[in-house]
């Protein structure tokens, strides 16, 4: 295999990918999907296409193996976030290829990645690997706004297409400034979700001229402020322990943990070093409420009647839902305030990092990146990855991408970009993914 002439492809065929625009809303992705389709067409790979509505499809290609293991399936989606070019140093639908990156909207989030995974599946069919199990490759629509339209809809649907034994999806990437110049490769084996609350108080209207306090927003907002000041406790479970054990091999303020494994001396440095003032940091050991829209009021001088809060709330894979809710109402301290989940998304257990799989994708990440370092981790946001582990298929979110800090905030931000050298690489590692997996 000529991986330089592959890796050259896999850019340009990048770049026309970028140029079709697949904002959500409203998605768009059918001629993504079209887009993914002919180029497996060339390579003679058959697939199929899904419309969920119109102009809302998913593509599924399938390189059939000997079924000793269920299929691996190797997951992207087609819609990116909103951009606007104004802000943008190129288009951000150009594809521009500039100063070493390929610049645009998805580039990260995560068209390039969706474009190694149709390349390894390339190499994979030209080189006529015998596989032991199929090589799924699914592009689906709707991510960037829930899934419900593409991974969830195609796992209700079409489940015996979804079959497999792993998912290798979008997640973690390889940080570049956690560990000094040497790539983290952050596999992501679990994920909060999204809990979301909307809350309603009840007062008494009045004349703005005549204040009783007891008008819907002067009970609303004292008992919003005592929830938010009431955080929730630290909770470190088992995916963020192995994460601090292997961070802590290489900084020197959480080396006490490394020498003694004691979750109390971990919990200790976090709140000794402060650790938890960076919001990243906070979001992946404690559930999380944020205030995000406040209802209430018409005019200035009328006393509302009613108001509204909604609570974008993150749990971890191990909080339950009425302990949740219990603490909120104990926070709130107001038996007559409503409040109802409006939102429950779909809780999932964290994928194994014991076994074959983690470690197979540990032992390939160490053999192409030679000075990677690897670890679990949790997303703090959602992605796709939670319809499969609902379902008890393991998912692992690794996204080949070395990026520093400034690089990882351009992701759903202005000027996403990725390097070109990583597309490149990030075929032949997931290339050499498949090898391992499924040979
Ligand atoms: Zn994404």
């Amino acid at each position: 295999m000529d991986w330089d002439k592959l890796g050259d492809d896999a850019v340009s065929i990048l770049g026309e990918y970028l140029r079709i625009d697949t904002t959500n809303p409203p998605g768009n992705e059918t001629p993504g999907a079209e887009f993914l389709g002919s180029i497996l067409a060339e390579e003679g790979i058959a697939y199929k296409i899904y419309e969920s509505a119109p102009g809302r499809s998913s593509i599924l290609a399938r390189l059939g193996g000997s079924g000793e293991g269920k299929p691996l399936i190797l997951l992207n989606h087609i819609d990116v976030v909103p951009a606007n070019p104004e802000n943008w140093q190129v288009h951000p639908f150009s594809g521009e290829v500039a100063d070493g990156f390929i610049w645009g909207r998805g580039t990260l989030d995560m068209k390039g990645m969706g474009i190694m995974e149709l390349m390894a599946c390339v190499a994979a069919a030209r080189e006529g690997l015998g596989l032991r199990r199929d090589v799924v490759f699914l592009a689906v629509a709707d991510e960037e706004a829930g899934g419900y339209s593409g991974a969830r809809m195609l796992l209700e649907n079409h489940p015996e297409e979804l079959e497999a034994d792993l998912v290798i999806n979008e997640g973690g990437y390889a940080t570049m400034d956690l560990v000094a110049g040497r790539p983290f490769f952050m596999i992501a084996n679990a994920e909060k979700y999204g809990y979301w609350l909307r809350l309603k108080r009840r007062g008494v209207g009045g004349h703005g001229s005549m204040p009783t306090g007891q008008g819907a927003l002067d009970l609303m907002v004292p008992a919003l402020a005592r929830l938010l000041e009431n955080k929730r406790p630290m909770n470190i479970n088992p995916t963020m322990q192995a994460f601090f054990s292997r961070l802590a091999e290489h900084w020197e303020i959480l080396a006490p943990y490394g020498e003694d494994g004691d979750l109390q001396t971990l919990e200790r440095l976090i709140v000794e070093n402060n650790l938890t003032a960076l919001p990243a940091l906070s979001a992946v050991v404690r559930d999380t409420v944020s205030l995000n829209i406040l209802n209430a009021g018409v005019k200035i001088n009328v006393i509302p009647d009613e108001a509204e809060a909604f609570l974008d709330c993150r749990l971890l894979p191990e909080t339950d839902g009425e302990d949740f809710l219990a603490f909120v109402r104990e926070g709130l301290q107001d038996p007559e305030m409503e409040v109802d989940v409006f939102m429950d998304m779909e809780k999932a257990p964290a994928s194994p990092i014991e076994g074959d799989f983690f470690r197979s994708i540990e032992k390939v990440i160490h053999a192409d990146y030679p000075d990677a370092v690897t670890s679990p981790f949790m997303l703090s946001g959602l992605s796709d990855s939670r319809f499969f582990r609902a379902r008890g298929v393991p998912c692992y979110g690794i996204i080949p991408a070395r990026l520093g800090i400034a690089d990882l905030a351009r992701i759903h931000g202005v000027d996403e970009r990725i390097p070109v050298q990583d597309v490149k690489d990030g075929v032949k590692f997931l290339y050499d993914l498949v090898v391992e997996l499924c040979t």
